[in-house]
């Protein structure tokens, strides 16, 4: 998996999506839900959740299904992780796995 520092992984989201976090996107590894910044605020979670929790944990989802990517309760610190298919950010020491970013 790919490890950045904080600020490598902040310039990356900031060249793919901009200054407003309303427009960033996060794709969660275990539903395929592409987790969006506006998305979020409307639903009034914290937008620091949006990289490490699939939106399904605030709207009441349950487990991931297959072919059903409107939400599941994932977690990226969850005993799982990602999956693999995240990213570690390294923040004064400390390794968080996060989401990947979605397209
Ligand atoms: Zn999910």
């Amino acid at each position: 998996m790919l490890k950045q520092t904080l600020k490598e992984w902040l310039d990356e989201g900031k060249e793919r999506f901009g200054d407003d976090f309303t427009q960033w996107k996060f794709k969660c590894p275990a539903c395929g839900h592409v987790n969006t910044g506006k998305e979020f605020k409307d639903l009034g979670i914290d937008l620091n959740s949006m990289y490490n929790e699939c939106v399904g944990r605030h709207t009441g989802k349950g487990s991931p299904r297959k072919d059903d990517s409107s939400g599941c309760d994932w977690a990226a610190y969850g005993l799982f992780g990602t999956l693999g298919k995240g990213r570690i950010v390294l923040n004064e020491g400390k390794e968080s796995e996060v989401f990947d970013f979605a397209e």
